[in-house]
Protein backbone atom coordinates (compact mmCIF):
# COMPACT_ATOMS: atom_id res chain seq x y z
CA UNK A 1 0.00 0.00 0.00
CA UNK A 2 1.65 3.25 -1.09
CA UNK A 3 0.98 6.25 1.55
CA UNK A 4 1.07 10.07 0.69
CA UNK A 5 1.29 12.96 2.91
CA UNK A 6 0.99 16.60 2.38
CA UNK A 7 0.47 19.92 4.38
CA UNK A 8 -1.74 22.62 2.12
CA UNK A 9 -1.13 26.50 3.56
CA UNK A 10 -3.78 29.55 3.57
CA UNK A 11 -3.64 33.00 4.67
CA UNK A 12 -6.49 34.68 3.61
CA UNK A 13 -7.00 38.22 3.44
CA UNK A 14 -10.32 38.57 5.27
CA UNK A 15 -11.56 37.09 8.82
CA UNK A 16 -13.74 34.58 6.92
CA UNK A 17 -13.55 32.80 3.70
CA UNK A 18 -14.37 29.84 1.36
CA UNK A 19 -12.00 29.36 -1.40
CA UNK A 20 -12.16 26.36 -3.72
CA UNK A 21 -9.36 23.79 -2.91
CA UNK A 22 -9.91 20.99 -5.45
CA UNK A 23 -7.44 21.65 -7.72
CA UNK A 24 -4.56 21.66 -5.51
CA UNK A 25 -5.96 18.25 -4.13
CA UNK A 26 -6.21 16.92 -7.60
CA UNK A 27 -2.05 18.01 -7.99
CA UNK A 28 -1.72 15.65 -4.54
CA UNK A 29 -3.33 12.87 -6.14
CA UNK A 30 -1.29 12.87 -8.86
CA UNK A 31 1.77 14.01 -6.88
CA UNK A 32 0.88 10.74 -4.75
CA UNK A 33 0.57 8.01 -7.82
CA UNK A 34 -2.20 6.72 -6.15
CA UNK A 35 -4.95 4.94 -8.49
CA UNK A 36 -7.33 3.44 -5.94
CA UNK A 37 -7.62 4.68 -2.32
CA UNK A 38 -9.03 7.12 -0.15
CA UNK A 39 -7.96 10.73 0.45
CA UNK A 40 -8.41 12.33 3.72
CA UNK A 41 -8.14 16.44 4.00
CA UNK A 42 -8.50 18.25 7.46
CA UNK A 43 -8.22 21.76 8.20
CA UNK A 44 -5.15 21.33 11.33
CA UNK A 45 -6.77 24.40 13.28
CA UNK A 46 -10.00 24.90 14.87
CA UNK A 47 -11.15 27.99 13.75
CA UNK A 48 -11.10 26.76 9.47
CA UNK A 49 -13.26 24.01 7.92
CA UNK A 50 -12.86 21.72 4.96
CA UNK A 51 -16.27 20.40 4.03
CA UNK A 52 -17.90 19.57 -0.06
CA UNK A 53 -20.36 21.59 -1.34
CA UNK A 54 -21.20 23.77 -4.64
CA UNK A 55 -18.98 26.58 -6.13
CA UNK A 56 -21.65 28.50 -6.26
CA UNK A 57 -21.32 32.12 -5.28
CA UNK A 58 -25.05 32.75 -4.20
CA UNK A 59 -24.90 29.66 -1.85
CA UNK A 60 -21.52 31.20 -0.59
CA UNK A 61 -23.24 34.43 0.54
CA UNK A 62 -26.24 31.73 2.11
CA UNK A 63 -23.74 30.03 3.85
CA UNK A 64 -21.88 33.46 5.62
CA UNK A 65 -25.76 34.14 6.86
CA UNK A 66 -26.19 31.41 8.11
CA UNK A 67 -23.39 30.74 9.96
CA UNK A 68 -23.58 34.88 11.15
CA UNK A 69 -27.45 33.85 12.20
CA UNK A 70 -26.37 30.85 14.36
CA UNK A 71 -23.02 32.46 15.59
CA UNK A 72 -22.23 36.34 14.94
CA UNK A 73 -19.25 37.44 15.33
CA UNK A 74 -20.56 40.65 17.24
CA UNK A 75 -20.71 41.68 19.79
CA UNK A 76 -17.37 39.71 21.30
CA UNK A 77 -18.59 40.11 24.72
CA UNK A 78 -21.46 37.53 24.48
CA UNK A 79 -19.42 34.39 24.49
CA UNK A 80 -17.57 33.36 27.59
CA UNK A 81 -14.36 32.12 25.62
CA UNK A 82 -13.90 35.96 24.65
CA UNK A 83 -11.45 36.49 27.39
CA UNK A 84 -8.21 37.12 25.63
CA UNK A 85 -9.42 36.39 22.03
CA UNK A 86 -12.46 37.36 19.90
CA UNK A 87 -12.74 34.19 17.69
CA UNK A 88 -15.85 32.15 19.30
CA UNK A 89 -17.75 32.22 16.57
CA UNK A 90 -14.67 31.09 14.76
CA UNK A 91 -14.99 27.82 16.66
CA UNK A 92 -18.41 27.27 16.82
CA UNK A 93 -18.14 27.80 12.77
CA UNK A 94 -16.04 25.28 12.11
CA UNK A 95 -17.79 23.06 14.29
CA UNK A 96 -21.19 23.62 11.99
CA UNK A 97 -19.14 23.00 8.75
CA UNK A 98 -16.85 20.04 10.02
CA UNK A 99 -13.42 19.28 10.29
CA UNK A 100 -12.75 17.23 7.36
CA UNK A 101 -13.74 15.30 4.44
CA UNK A 102 -13.01 12.01 3.28
CA UNK A 103 -13.03 10.99 -0.56
CA UNK A 104 -12.84 7.70 -2.49
CA UNK A 105 -10.15 8.04 -5.33
CA UNK A 106 -11.18 5.92 -8.39
CA UNK A 107 -9.14 5.12 -11.35
CA UNK A 108 -6.74 8.37 -10.02
CA UNK A 109 -9.82 10.93 -9.70
CA UNK A 110 -11.83 12.49 -7.01
CA UNK A 111 -14.70 9.95 -7.11
CA UNK A 112 -17.16 12.99 -7.05
CA UNK A 113 -20.82 13.39 -7.42
CA UNK A 114 -22.47 15.99 -9.80
CA UNK A 115 -21.24 19.71 -8.74
CA UNK A 116 -19.10 18.16 -5.54
CA UNK A 117 -15.95 20.71 -4.94
CA UNK A 118 -14.01 21.10 -2.33
CA UNK A 119 -13.57 23.73 0.19
CA UNK A 120 -11.42 25.45 2.16
CA UNK A 121 -13.45 27.69 5.08
CA UNK A 122 -11.83 30.02 7.47
CA UNK A 123 -13.61 31.61 10.41
CA UNK A 124 -10.83 33.32 11.90
CA UNK A 125 -7.83 34.08 8.86
CA UNK A 126 -5.65 36.82 8.30
CA UNK A 127 -2.83 34.37 9.42
CA UNK A 128 -1.37 31.26 7.83
CA UNK A 129 -2.84 28.15 8.59
CA UNK A 130 -3.12 24.60 7.29
CA UNK A 131 -4.90 21.61 5.96
CA UNK A 132 -3.68 18.00 5.76
CA UNK A 133 -3.86 15.81 2.70
CA UNK A 134 -3.55 12.34 3.03
CA UNK A 135 -3.94 9.46 0.49
CA UNK A 136 -3.76 5.77 1.20
CA UNK A 137 -4.06 3.13 -1.35
CA UNK A 138 -2.25 1.69 -4.57
ZN1 LIG B 1 -10.23 30.65 20.38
Amino acid sequence: MKSYRKELWFETGKRREFINITPQIEQCIRESGIKEGLLLCNAMHITASVFINDDESGLHQDFERFLEKLAPEKPYSQYAHNGFEDNADAHLKRTIMGREVVVAITDGKLDFGPWEQIFYGEFDGKRRKRVLVKIIGE
